[in-house]
């Protein structure tokens, strides 16, 4: 079974191809192949603009899924949720700070990003946060099977760590002892929320070619 990935980000097919690895998931217990779409690049991004992480999802595996036909597409929504915060940045991780009007530059939306969450932070007692991805999995424009996987840790008042993206310098690991930045990628690799999330994805899968 191919799987084709519609997202063009190196580090989410890295976490999607580990967790694939090894997983026997189609009918005739065939292995689990991940692909980037065929086309991806040229086609225009959809406007991610539902309020959940399983509707952007399954409007982008929508979507792509139109543009393949017969091709099973699997797309994802991710991001980071904070409880003091009631739930954000959530769907609007990407955009925290320009949602915030602050002036972002190309290249440091992460640290503007993280800067932003730090002063949303400030003097919050709890700190407690999670990753969250959700996956669609669609074929011919129509969802067939989604997912949610997620990560817990809570956010620091520094950051730590050079490694990962986003805002992993402030998402510390409670079951680590240490930021998502600091995790080896073996780590990062077997904890993420993209890599659960596709497991379980897997796992509700029975009879799919
Ligand atoms: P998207 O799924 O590409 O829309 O990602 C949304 C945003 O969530 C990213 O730009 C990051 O800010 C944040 N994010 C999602 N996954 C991770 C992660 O594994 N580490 C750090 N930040 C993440």
């Amino acid at each position: 079974m191919i799987l084709h990935v519609a997202t063009t980000n190196t580090g989410k097919l890295r976490d999607f191809a580990f967790a694939a690895e090894g997983l026997q998931a189609d009918a005739s217990g065939g292995p689990v192949q991940l692909a980037t779409l065929p086309g991806l690049s040229a086609l225009a991004a959809p406007a991610e603009d539902q309020e959940t992480f399983e509707g952007n999802a399954r409007l982008k595996a929508e979507y792509y899924a139109r543009a393949a036909p017969g091709l099973l597409v699997l797309a994802d929504d991710s991001g980071l949720e904070v409880d003091t915060l009631e739930g954000r940045p959530g769907v609007r991780s990407a955009r925290f700070a320009a949602d915030l009007g602050r002036s972002v530059e190309t290249g440091e939306i992460d640290a503007a990003n993280n800067d932003a969450l730090l002063l949303a932070m400030l003097e919050q007692v709890n700190r407690r946060a999670r990753y969250r991805c959700v996956l669609a999995l669609a074929r011919d424009g129509v969802v067939f099977a989604t997912a949610d996987g997620s990560l817990e840790g809570e956010i620091l008042t520094d950051p730590e760590g050079a490694g990962g993206f986003g805002y992993d310098p402030l998402f510390f690991v409670p079951e680590l002892g240490c930021t998502m930045a600091q995790a080896s990628p073996e780590d990062r690799l077997r904890l993420s929320h993209r890599g659960r999330a596709l497991r379980a994805l897997l796992a509700g899968l029975e009879d799919v070619r």
